[in-house]
């Protein structure tokens, strides 16, 4: 029996209702609005994407929001001091400085400037120390939605075996955590790790955040598991179009490509993972959905921490 789909659409627009109601609910009985600040450097075209969907996100909920766009040869100590003035502003209640930055700033001294109680991406390391205590914390965007993901969709976590493929900061590590705090057993590969489909193997929940187009096969899928594509890469080669996805999908695909010059695919071979996955998130139109959401969430969070409403 072919995989079921499990998209991230509702889910996201199920989020989003709720954090709309909350922020009303912050108007009206405490008198705010959470605000976000994002802070853009240089014209990296994805950044300028992603700031943008972030900066809409926020006026569609309800939520304030501040951009600001710096050149790309801004000073490393001008950054800084623009991090710290947002920490300062009683106004401002989470700060996203958008990656990659240019070479000149060294980011993890920036991100580590960021106030951890208005960090809403949760990559500062005193939430990072949170984090792994299993404390509560402002938590990476796209690994929480992955748990939403989950458990909105009904599958079980408790006692399952989890099995991340990716130990980045960003995603691998907050994920494993994330798992660990819902009860699965996890475990983690990575590069280094030999015979890695006779690990992959034995997962009930199998999680790629690889960044290799259709490098998850159905080799590495145990039959039945639940398959969470965290990937999001280009591809712009006809040849594995047409061997990554077959039937009505592949005329849509390569229509993209001839149209934009690539079409998205994740980490996870589609047609292979239908035949082996109990059920499995599409790229796009799967987790990737829901991160945005998540930092929305994070923001109003933030805002509701520093003024200690519960
Ligand atoms: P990353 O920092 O490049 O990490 C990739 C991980 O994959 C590393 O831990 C690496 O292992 C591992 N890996 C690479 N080749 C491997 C192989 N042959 N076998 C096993 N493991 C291998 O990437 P990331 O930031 O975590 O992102 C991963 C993917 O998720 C990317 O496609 C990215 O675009 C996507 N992403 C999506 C969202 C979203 O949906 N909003 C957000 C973030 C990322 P080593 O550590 O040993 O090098």
């Amino acid at each position: 029996m072919a995989a079921k789909i499990l998209g991230g659409k509702e889910i996201a627009e199920a989020i989003k209702a709720e954090i709309r109601a909350e922020i009303v609910d912050l108007s009206e009985v405490h008198g705010f609005v959470p605000c976000l600040a994002v802070v853009r450097v240089g014209d990296d075209p994805a950044s300028a994407v992603y700031v943008g969907n972030k900066v809409k996100t926020t006026e569609e909920l309800g939520l304030a929001s501040i951009h600001h766009h710096l050149p790309a040869a801004i000073e490393h100590s001008e950054l800084l001091e623009l991090v710290r003035s947002l920490n300062e502003r009683d106004d401002v209640d989470g700060i996203l400085v958008q990656l990659p930055l240019p070479p000149q700033v060294d980011d993890s001294e920036i991100l580590e400037a960021i106030d951890p109680e208005k960090d809403v991406d949760g990559f500062h390391p005193v939430n990072v120390g949170r984090l792994s205590q299993g404390r509560e914390t402002l938590v990476p965007c796209t690994p929480a939605g992955v748990i939403e993901m989950l458990k909105r969709s009904g599958v079980p976590i408790e006692g399952q075996h989890a099995v991340i493929v990716g130990r980045s900061n960003i995603v691998g590590k907050p994920m494993a955590m994330l798992l660990l705090q819902e009860n699965a057993t996890v475990t983690i590969c990575h590069s280094r790790t030999r015979d890695l489909a006779s690990i992959t193997g034995q997962a009930d929940i199998l999680i790629a955040a690889i960044g290799r187009a259709g490098f998850v096969r159905g080799e590495h899928i145990k039959e039945g598991a639940t398959v969470i594509d965290v990937g999001i890469n280009k591809v712009s080669d006809v040849g594995f179009v047409q061997e990554l996805f077959d039937g009505v999908e592949i005329d849509r695909r390569l229509d993209a490509v001839s149209k934009r010059g690539f079409t998205l695919v994740g980490d996870v071979h589609p047609k292979e993972t239908v035949l082996k996955a109990g059920a499995y998130t599409p790229v796009p139109g799967g987790v990737g959905l829901l991160t945005i959401a998540l930092l929305m969430r994070n923001t109003v969070e933030a805002a509701k921490r520093r003024r200690r409403i519960s």
